[in-house]
C-alpha cells in the first residue's frame, strides 16, 4: 500500500521549517524584494536551524537528509519567499555534482566545511550563448604543467558573488560535444576569477544571479569531479536530486496563493457578497488547490523514486514542469482574484506572480523538460 503520511521525524522537519519560515523568512521577504539586499542573516539562521545542505552525507559532517525531506523544507521555504528559498536552496545544486560523483577527498575539502560553517557554493553551468543547450558551452580546460587551467564565462550564476566554490563544468575535448565536457571544483579565491554587477530580474529579487569571467584560472589535478569526460552526466544527474527539490519550492508558492485568495475572497464583498461567493471567483481558488495537491504527489514520487535508489529522471522532470506550470498559473489567477489591489505592491500576489515566472526558465526550461518526458516516451 501506498501511504502518504509523514512519519513523526518527517513531520517535525515540516514544522521546524515551518516555523522558521514565519519567524524569519515572511517578515523579511518584502525588505528584500524592494531592496534586492541579499538576505545574509536569514541564510545564516536557516543555516544554525539545519535547513541548509540538507544533503550532505552524515560521513562528511552533513545531517544526509533524503530528497524526500529536503523537498519538505523546500516547500515550506518556499512559502515564505522563494527569492529567499532559492538563495538557499541553490548550494544544493552547487553541492549536487560532487555528492553524486567527487572524490571522498574532494567531499571532505569542499562539502564538509559547508557543515561547520554558513558557507556558500554556486554551479556554473549556463553561459551568455548556451542555457538550454549546455553541449554547446564554450568554456575550455586545459591540462598544463600538472594543473587544468580554465577560460570562459558563466551566466546567470545565482549566489556567484556569496559562494566560497564553484561547480564549473567545461570542455576539455572540445571536438567531442557533450562526452568531452568535465566538471571541476574551484575554489572562489583562485586568481583570475571576475564576479559582476548583480542582475536586476523581475522576481525572486532576493536571489542574488551574476556573471562569473574565468580568465587563466589554474586548478590542481585532482580537483576534476568523478571522470574526465563526464562532466555533461554529472552536471545533469545533479538535477535529479534538484528538480524535486525546485517543483517543491514551486509547490511552496502555489500554496501561499491559495491561502492569501481564500483570506481575501471571504473578505472582499462586491455587490453585497463575499467574492468567495461567486462561483466564477471559487472555482480559480478551487483549481489552485487542486494544482498543490498534484503537483507535490508528483514531487513527493519524483523524490521517493531517487531515494529508493531508482531512476527519477523523468519523474523530475513530470514533477519540475508541472510545478513551475501551475505556480505560474496559481500566481497569475491570485493577481486576478484580488482584482486591481492585486497589480498592487501592497498586496503579497503581484511578488508572487513576478517570482512564479522563474520555475519555469531555471533548472531546465519547461519546454527542456517536455524534451526529455518525449525523448523517454519515444525511446525505444
Ligand atoms: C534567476 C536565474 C538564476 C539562474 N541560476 C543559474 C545557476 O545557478 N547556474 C546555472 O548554470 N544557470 C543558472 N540559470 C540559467 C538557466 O538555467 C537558463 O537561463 C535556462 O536553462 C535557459 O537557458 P537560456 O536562458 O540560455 O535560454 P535558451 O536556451 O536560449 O532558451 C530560450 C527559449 O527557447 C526554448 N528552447 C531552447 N531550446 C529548445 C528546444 N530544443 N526545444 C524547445 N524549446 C527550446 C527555451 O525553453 C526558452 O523558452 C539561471 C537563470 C536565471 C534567470
Amino acid at each position: 500500500m501506498v501511504d502518504f503520511n509523514l512519519s513523526d521525524e518527517q513531520q517535525m522537519l515540516v514544522d521546524l521549517a515551518r516555523s522558521f519560515t514565519k519567524a524569519e523568512i515572511i517578515p523579511a521577504a518584502s525588505h528584500h524584494d524592494e531592496t534586492g539586499e541579499f538576505p545574509v542573516e536569514v541564510v545564516r539562521k536557516a543555516w544554525e536551524a539545519g535547513l541548509v545542505n540538507t544533503k550532505i552525507p552524515e560521513e562528511f559532517g552533513g545531517i544526509g537528509l533524503g530528497v524526500f525531506e529536503s523537498c519538505l523544507i523546500a516547500e515550506e521555504l518556499g512559502y515564505g519567499c522563494t527569492g529567499i528559498a532559492t538563495a538557499i536552496e541553490a548550494n544544493n545544486l552547487a553541492e549536487a555534482p560532487l555528492i553524486v560523483a567527487a572524490s571522498d577527498e574532494l567531499k571532505r575539502k569542499y562539502l564538509q566545511p559547508m557543515t561547520e560553517k554558513p558557507l556558500m557554493a554556486a554551479y556554473c553551468v549556463t553561459e551568455p550563448g548556451a542555457g538550454s543547450d549546455v553541449a554547446g558551452l564554450k568554456t575550455t580546460a586545459v591540462r598544463q604543467d600538472g594543473q587544468w587551467v580554465i577560460n570562459g564565462t558563466k551566466q546567470w550564476i545565482t549566489n556567484a558573488d556569496k559562494a566560497d566554490w564553484y561547480f564549473v563544468l567545461a570542455k576539455t575535448d572540445t571536438g567531442a560535444g557533450h562526452r568531452g565536457m568535465t566538471g571541476f571544483v574551484v575554489p572562489r579565491d583562485a586568481p583570475g576569477i571576475t564576479v559582476g554587477r548583480k542582475e536586476k530580474n523581475m522576481g525572486q529579487r532576493a536571489s542574488d544571479t551574476r556573471q562569473v569571467v574565468f580568465d587563466d584560472v589554474k586548478v590542481p589535478a585532482d580537483h576534476v569531479i568523478g571522470e574526465e569526460g563526464k562532466g555533461f552526466k554529472v552536471a545533469m544527474a545533479a538535477f535529479d536530486i534538484t528538480r524535486p527539490m525546485v517543483a517543491a519550492c514551486a509547490v511552496g508558492l502555489a500554496r501561499r496563493c491559495l491561502d492569501e485568495c481564500i483570506a481575501y475572497a471571504k473578505e472582499r464583498k462586491t455587490f453585497g457578497r463575499p467574492i468567495s461567493n461567486y462561483q466564477a471567483v471559487s472555482f480559480m481558488v478551487a483549481d489552485m488547490a487542486k494544482s498543490v495537491e498534484a503537483a507535490r504527489l508528483l514531487v513527493w514520487k519524483s523524490a521517493s523514486l531517487f531515494d529508493h535508489g531508482k531512476r527519477n529522471t523523468l519523474n523530475a522532470a513530470y514533477a519540475k514542469c508541472f510545478a513551475a506550470d501551475e505556480a505560474m498559473k496559481t500566481a497569475t489567477d491570485a493577481v486576478q482574484v484580488f482584482g486591481g489591489y492585486g497589480f498592487n505592491t501592497e498586496y503579497p500576489v503581484e511578488k508572487l506572480m513576478r517570482d512564479a515566472k522563474i520555475f519555469q526558465i531555471y533548472e531546465g526550461t519547461s519546454q527542456i523538460q517536455r524534451l526529455i518526458m518525449a525523448r523517454h516516451l519515444f525511446a525505444d
